[in-house]
């Protein structure tokens, strides 16, 4: 490392054991402040992709969990809250005014739908949150955040919301590969 170098700055030659070039002020490349500047870097973007992650991983829980869980019990439920509706004299006055024929069944197969779907998405943005957690396949990450917006249906506000959470996932790459060595790793 002693031999004679220049400056990648400005070109004027290095004297061995500089750890600044004394023209321009530029870090020597390859002395020991070089070496720290860029355990440093690694440092801060370790912290920043970690951050990152956290941020995708409270999105995705704080959506999929109560998602799925309204949707079991929607699902379990079917069958007595279509029959609450459809005993709900005001529902009946709506219909008539409405001229709208429609059966218990009818509400309770609209129900059961609206839960099924609301159960896939909660699962896709489940999958999606295990590939975030796991920092593997990125690409499936993005198509399941994807999939879990198209089919939160219900709700304008759940598919913009999972739009920008897909957009975040695309944008992370590096959350997924090439994670800095020296940080914390399980598995
Ligand atoms: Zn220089």
């Amino acid at each position: 490392m002693d031999e004679s170098k220049f400056c990648t700055g400005c070109g004027k030659p290095i004297e061995p054991g500089m750890q600044f070039c004394p023209q321009c002020g530029m870090v020597v490349s390859g002395s020991a402040a070089d070496e720290q500047f860029k355990e440093n870097e690694k440092e801060i973007r370790g912290i920043l992709i970690q951050s990152r992650r956290n941020w995708l991983i409270f999105f995705l829980a704080i959506y999929a969990i109560p998602v799925i869980i309204a949707a079991i019990i929607a699902l379990v439920d079917a069958s007595s809250s279509a029959n609450a509706i459809w005993e709900n004299d005001s529902f009946q006055k709506w219909l008539s005014e409405h001229h709208i024929s429609m059966t218990v069944n009818d509400i309770q197969n609209y129900i059961t739908g609206a839960a099924t779907m609301a159960l896939l998405s909660g699962i896709c943005a489940c999958v999606s949150l295990v590939c975030v957690y796991l920092r593997k396949k990125w690409i499936v990450a993005v198509i399941a955040c994807f999939a879990a917006a198209i089919l939160c249906v219900w709700s304008i506000f759940g598919i913009i919301i999972g739009f920008l959470v897909g957009w975040m996932i695309i944008t992370s790459k590096d959350v997924f590969d090439d994670w800095p060595e020296g940080t914390e790793t399980e598995e």
